[in-house]
């Protein structure tokens, strides 16, 4: 594109709050046939909330959400304060202390799977199942079986472990965006396929693929897997789009021809991103695809 069009595209985008980097982005945006959505704060709202909880030892519900809200308190993750807001309601209900909270000690991020500390003198453990597995902590059946039953509501699961042991376990909830489904149809109609990638399970990933229209579904990728499946799909000789919020999305927006980062996103996914979708709505995509193919079958 000549550099009037492109600054007129982009201006153009601009007024619509489709933020465009450069005229690669645009002249690379019109050939897209393939767009690969991240799950978590890009087709869902990205605030999830506490929908259940239970117990699975003889610690009491009180002592496992303090333990998970020490823990979580130091996360950023957006479970993480699903998790630190339910405890501080189930404290409010009951009456209890808000303020105080247990420091923490040798706190940990484990990308994709959870995070890890000591409270007082007990280890805890807050994450899916994979942390478990990689603590060798036992997730028995009746685990499992909350965990299956969850699942497939389109929840996802948080396990907390004390000392070892599974004591607890939260089921959240994260609703996804009311135009995601019209957006990927629209897309559908546009010749474009759409497809998710997440750090979260496949079944939970499934059942929420299933709620806005997709059915290809990449889970329990951290964040260079998603720039792996990019580049895998961009093997086939397809031009693949990649649409994310996150810091666990930046690779595979750098790695994607035409990398989309949501305006409530972190400023890691804005900055690694070509187009930044200021609304953070996901018509906007469209949106820019749109502007795209306009611009460039004006030029030739
Ligand atoms: P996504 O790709 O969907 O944005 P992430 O890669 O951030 O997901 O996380 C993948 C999974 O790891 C989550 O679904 C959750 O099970 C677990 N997880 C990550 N961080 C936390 C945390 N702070 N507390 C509990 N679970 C977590
Ligand atoms: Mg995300």
């Amino acid at each position: 594109a000549t550099p009037t069009a492109v600054m007129v595209a982009s201006g153009k985008g601009a007024s619509q709050g489709v933020l465009i980097k450069g005229g690669d982005a645009l002249e690379k945006a019109h050939k897209v046939k393939t767009i690969v959505f991240d799950k978590t704060g890009t087709l869902t709202v990205g605030k999830p909330s506490v929908v259940s909880a239970v117990l699975f030892s003889n610690f009491p519900m009180e002592e496992v959400c303090d333990m998970a809200t020490a823990t979580e308190l130091n996360s950023e993750h957006p479970i993480a304060k699903a998790v630190v807001e339910h405890a501080k309601r189930l404290r409010q209900k009951f009456g209890l202390n808000t303020e105080h909270v247990a420091d923490v000690k040798e706190f940990e991020v484990h990308p994709g799977t959870g995070v890890s500390g000591k409270v007082g003198h007990r280890t805890v453990l807050v994450g899916n199942k994979r942390l478990m597995h990689a603590y060798d902590v036992p997730v028995g059946p009746n685990v499992e079986a909350y965990i299956s039953e969850n699942e497939q509501l389109a929840q996802t699961c948080v396990l907390v472990a004390i000392d070892g042991e599974v004591a607890g376990a939260f089921s959240v909830t994260d609703p996804v965006k009311p135009e995601a489904k019209l957006v990927v149809s629209f897309l559908r109609s546009m010749g474009i396929s759409s497809i998710m990638v997440t750090g979260d399970n496949l079944s939970t990933a499934t059942a929420v693929a299933k709620e806005v229209g997709i059915d290809t579904v990449f889970a329990e990728t951290d964040p260079v897997g998603k720039a792996d499946k990019i580049k895998e799909l961009q093997m086939k000789g397809m031009n693949v789009a990649m649409v994310g919020d996150g810091v666990n999305d930046s690779p595979a927006l750098v790695a994607a021809d035409v990398g989309m980062a949501i305006g409530a996103g972190t400023d890691i996914a804005i900055e690694a991103a070509d187009i930044v979708l200021i609304k953070s709505n996901l018509e906007d995509v469209v949106t820019a695809i749109d502007l795209s193919r306009k611009t460039m079958s004006r030029i030739r």
